[in-house]
């Protein structure tokens, strides 16, 4: 593709960027453009009168000196001042309210399209850099940026034409006497074409300047947000953290932390240099170029004042009118580069936005069960996660019945998880089906089909919201369910110590009298969840990894109460918990290796199954034996 080519198709794609931004901001804040452009439009006029009048003023003192037309003048100069003036402010205080509400809108926005995206997506590490990328970004302003910047460009183009159509009279202006040599040569129209053209050139000269270093300074700002990750990774991560501070001080990371926040810091200054520098450039440029020509033009505009072309007032005026100009062609340039920029955010946003959102149409209703039976079928499901090269599952074939309890069992890294994470449907599937109740659990409604299962996943989280609006998931709750769940999680007690019950704040983020929780509270609340949402079919993800042992064998104890004879299905890595399951099946890389009770499974001498068991037994044994021999000693 040829340069230009490429060029056009650059300023294409911006170009439908910028209209789809400018539609999206217009739908936010229907009133941002028109008061913001509204407003440009008065601040050109004022700009304008405020050269134009006080011209006309200047004129009639050192003319005709009219009393009643200096009082005419002087009325309408300040009256036309202050109402142009209060309109502008009145329109700046609605533009900026309405640029908030844009902000606040884009965000909710975009928290929309995030939840609008199937769990796949947004568990997958690429869309959520993506997002980290977009809300990182949105620091510079976001989308209504677009409205800045078409109106810096609006405005621009008005003042120049403007400038030009007042400076158009000094073609018609010239003297009334007869001049010769250099003076006749600037009173002609040769001389304000040349001075033109001269002004022309000035303003690509200024412009490409603006262009390649706004380029190189936008390059440069690229870094910046992968600078800050560093340092709010380990302000957020470390320090906003009390259990990490833990491990900080415990392992004297301290001085690693300071190490790498003074390496980021270190970046942060030399790009800020090289875009220090390279933005004087751009100032120096035009800068010297601007005092250049303005000096220029008012050494035009002064000989055919001296030669007496027009008055003292239009002096002021024409000066005032070609240094408008050149500012505003200026700006242009700035504004387009800023606008080319600021596209590479509105592509990101828009990537976003254009994601695939999850099953929209509702699916097919879950299939009739007497009595609430529902059995789950895996069909030789493989699975593989996105972006890797293994298969997690191989070949699962898995028959859950109703009513049963089943215990998933094995080492570190075998599965089980993910086929949680499948049965109920937060996953599809690479190869083979999952059914429930004889149809393939995809073509069913995703809504209903996930009501049917209470979880407590073994990486669970807990919001900083009051204790019932974490049971029930919701802030409209029944709250003597939700006591009963937490009496039957084994938080009954504790629930006596949250001074004001249900509503009492869990952890610190936003009420300073939020109560802490240990490890364990957090999970039996989980399990609070679970059961308050008493869904059919119950999953437990090694809900007693955190629970001491009291605890522990206290939700064994109510385990028939926690499942109430529903399907259930338990991981657990404490094998003794698992006896009690009509069945265990035992997962290694992916693979279902044995499947039986507890009895039928220690039978088997060579199993996994077998192996698990004395691995864990042996080490309570000799705990047993080294309690015997204390106690003998
Ligand atoms: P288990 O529950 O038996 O400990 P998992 O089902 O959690 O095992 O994990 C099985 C395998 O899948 C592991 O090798 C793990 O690293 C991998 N895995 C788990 N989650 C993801 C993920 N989101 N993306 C990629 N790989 C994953």
């Amino acid at each position: 593709m040829s340069e230009r080519n490429s060029r056009f198709s650059v300023v294409k794609k911006d170009g439908r960027l910028i209209l789809r931004a400018l539609r999206l901001v217009r739908s936010f804040a229907p009133g941002l453009m028109f008061c913001t452009l509204f407003s440009s439009l008065l601040s050109v006029v004022q700009t304008y009168l405020n050269i134009y009048l006080p011209a006309m003023i200047l004129d009639e003192f050192s003319g005709e000196r009219r009393l009643n037309t200096l009082i005419v003048l002087v009325s309408v100069f300040l009256g036309a001042e202050l109402v142009l003036h209060t309109a502008q402010k009145f329109l700046n205080v609605k533009s900026s309210v309405f640029g908030k509400l844009c902000q606040l809108k884009e965000e909710m926005y975009l928290n929309q399209k995030s939840f609008s995206l199937d769990y796949p997506a947004m568990e997958d590490p690429a869309i959520r850099m993506e997002r980290q990328t977009i809300s990182e970004n949105r620091g510079g302003g976001g989308l209504n940026t677009v409205v800045e910047y078409v109106n810096a460009l609006f405005s621009s183009v008005l003042s120049i034409f403007t400038a030009v159509a007042l400076l158009c009279e000094i073609f018609s202006c010239h003297a009334q006497t007869a001049l010769s040599g250099f003076l006749r040569f600037a009173d002609s129209d040769w001389a304000l074409l040349c001075l033109g053209a001269l002004v022309l050139v000035a303003m690509i000269h200024i412009g490409r300047i603006t262009a390649v270093n706004g380029m190189d300074v936008y390059r440069s700002s690229l870094e910046m947000p992968q600078i800050y990750k560093v340092s709010h990774y380990y302000s957020n991560e470390y320090l906003d953290d009390a259990s990490a501070l833990k491990d900080v001080h415990i392992f004297g990371q301290q001085q690693t932390i300071l190490d790498s926040f003074s390496r980021a810091f270190s970046r942060w200054t030399q790009t800020c240099i090289h875009m220090q520098n390279k933005n004087g450039k751009i100032i120096l440029a035009s800068s010297v170029t601007n005092a250049l020509f303005r000096a220029l033009t008012y050494l035009f505009v002064a000989v055919k004042t001296y030669v007496g072309a027009f008055g003292i007032g239009s002096f002021y005026k024409y000066s005032a009118c070609i240094s408008n100009l050149i500012q505003s062609s200026g700006q242009i340039v700035a504004t387009i580069v800023n606008l080319h920029i600021v596209t590479t955010y509105f592509q990101l946003f828009f990537d976003y936005l254009d994601l695939p959102a999850a099953q929209q149409q509702p699916g097919a209703p879950i299939p009739d069960s007497e009595n609430g039976a529902y059995e789950i079928e895996f069909h030789h499901v493989f699975f593989r996660y996105p972006h890797t090269d293994a298969d997690v599952l191989e070949d699962v074939n898995l028959k859950i019945r109703s009513g049963e309890t089943l215990a998933v069992v094995g080492v570190n890294g075998s599965g089980k998880t993910t086929l949680i994470k499948l049965m109920c449907g937060l996953y599809k599937p690479t190869k083979g089906y999952i059914s429930l109740n004889g149809t393939d659990i995809q073509a069913l409604d995703r809504g209903e089909y996930m009501k049917l299962f209470s979880v407590v996943f073994q990486d669970f989280k807990l919001f900083s919201f009051s204790l019932g609006f974490n049971v029930a998931a919701s802030t409209d709750y029944d709250p003597k369910k939700a006591e009963q769940c937490l009496t039957d999680a084994g938080m009954g007690e504790r629930l006596r110590d949250f001074y004001n019950g249900l509503e009492t704040p869990i952890y610190k983020d936003f009420d300073i009298n939020g109560i802490e929780i240990s490890g364990g509270e957090a999970q039996k609340i989980a399990i609070a969840r679970a059961i308050y949402k008493d869904g059919p079919i119950v999953v437990l993800d090694e809900p007693t990894a955190a629970l001491d042992p009291i605890a522990e064998a206290e939700v064994y104890e109510h385990f028939n109460g926690i499942i109430k004879g529903k399907t259930a299905v338990f991981i657990s890595h404490r094998l003794s918990s698992c006896r009690f399951c009509d069945r265990i099946v035992v997962f290694r890389r992916g693979h279902i290796l044995q499947t039986g009770t507890h009895t039928e499974l220690l039978s088997d001498g060579s199993g996994e199954y077998f192996r698990l068991w004395q691995a864990q037994a042996q080490y309570y044994q000799q705990e047993a034996f080294a309690q015997e021999h204390r106690q003998l000693l």
